[in-house]
């Protein structure tokens, strides 16, 4: 295999072309971006980039390009299998031996004319940095992490905050018992949660100025935000017949054909160790993922499978938390510290054993969190 064409901009994309290199592989490498910045960490875009204690520079994957050919502003708008060329505009052609997709999601949006706020891209962020200095509330719709990580944000930065959702805030992430807790930090610093069950629609008004519910309540507010899940970017690959909504489903190598894998959030990888394929949408698993079917590129069936290791993290509300494992409805069991004095260690257990193992405001090493997940530790 020569010639290797990555398509995507962000840390799939990188990973990818970085472990290339170091398992051997001295051919060309492009990768193709859609992006006018550089590559860059998304995680801190809901977080200090919209504080503004981090700006675009500071938040650049550091050495991307240095081995291998970026070319930024180059979406890749279609996908020749059998002739293995990846089509961009004016009629412009990339030709590969093999091909890595990672062109990662977007925010799903709820009105057509975009005009809610999403914070998915440096853009994005941006524009919404700028926005909340001239404003003083915010309602944000969804009260997933990511929501919720908008909503501490805008807080800490003097915003009135309301917070919609139709089930629970946080709660299937972090389970009933974490989710109770960091809804009542929320609480305690004057952000206002709301539950409707029925939904909500959007106002008339433009600029957009609020939601009513189901419920007859209307929420009103300067900024409304939508952060309400994401859509796997595979509308190129439709006359390639991988334009799955769900993601592009792989094998437990990342591949879709012995010269085509695909990684990160547009991915519905099969995991070696549930025997599921479901896109895992976080940082770790890109990353994992990446060097997984760099390995299948190289060397075939003779590389390592994908084996997930969930792990997020999260920071809302004064909690800074490292999760591993799926807490579900699983029963805490603390390790370390408590919740009152502010930074604790927990093990989630099921009937079963332990699932799950959770630091909140305390420096616990990953391999440790995850051998406490596995109930090796
Ligand atoms: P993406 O990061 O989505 O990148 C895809 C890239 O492909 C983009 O650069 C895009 O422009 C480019 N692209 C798309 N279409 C094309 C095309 N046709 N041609 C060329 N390029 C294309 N995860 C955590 O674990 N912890 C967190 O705290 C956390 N916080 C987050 C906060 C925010 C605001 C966001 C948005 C995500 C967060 N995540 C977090 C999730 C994590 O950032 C993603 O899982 C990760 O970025 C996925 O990487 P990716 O490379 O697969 O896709």
């Amino acid at each position: 295999m020569r010639e290797i064409v990555i398509v995507g901009g962000s840390v799939a994309a990188v990973t990818a072309a970085d472990a290339l290199r170091q398992f051997g592989h001295d051919g060309p490498i492009t990768v193709l971006s859609a992006e006018s910045h550089a590559p860059y960490v998304r995680p801190p875009l809901s977080k200090a980039v919209l504080k503004g204690a981090e700006e675009p520079e500071s938040v650049r994957i550091a050495g991307a390009g240095e081995h291998w050919t970026l070319r930024l502003d180059a979406p890749a708008r279609g996908l020749d299998r059998q002739r293995k060329r990846v089509l961009l505009g004016d009629d412009e052609e990339v030709p590969y031996d093999g091909l890595v997709i990672a062109t990662g999601a977007r925010a799903r949006r709820l009105l057509p004319d975009g005009s809610e706020h999403v914070v998915r891209d440096l853009d994005d962020s941006l524009r919404l940095r700028e926005r909340i200095g001239d404003a003083r509330s915010m309602l944000v719709i969804g009260g997933g992490f990511l929501g919720m990580e908008i909503a501490s944000s805008a807080r800490d930065l003097g915003l009135e905050v309301t917070v919609v959702d139709m089930i629970p805030h946080l709660e299937r992430q972090f389970g009933p018992y974490l989710a109770a807790h960091m809804t009542a930090a929320a609480a305690a610093r004057g952000v206002r949660l709301v539950v409707e069950p029925g939904g909500i629609e959007f106002l008339d008004a433009r600029p957009l100025a609020g939601v009513r519910a189901a419920s007859g309540a209307v929420y009103e507010a300067d900024i409304v935000v939508s952060a309400v899940g994401d859509l796997p970017n595979v509308e190129w690959l439709a006359g390639a017949g991988l334009d799955l909504p769900t993601g592009i489903e792989t094998d437990a190598r990342c591949r879709v054909a012995p010269d085509i894998v695909a990684i990160g959030d547009v991915a519905a990888v099969l995991d070696a160790r549930t025997g599921q394929a479901r896109r895992s949408p976080h940082w770790g698993a890109a990353i994992d993922q990446a060097r997984v079917a760099a390995g299948a590129l190289l060397l075939g069936d003779a590389a390592e499978e994908y084996a997930s290791r969930p792990y997020f993290w999260t920071d809302q509300w004064g909690l800074d938390m490292k999760i591993c494992g799926a807490i579900g409805t699983a029963r805490p069991e603390f390790l370390e510290g408590s919740l009152e004095d502010g930074q604790a260690l927990i093990r989630f257990r099921d009937d079963a054993g332990p699932v799950a193992a959770v630091s909140v405001n305390r420096r616990v090493p990953i391999p440790r969190l995850r051998k406490l997940a596995a109930g090796l530790a």
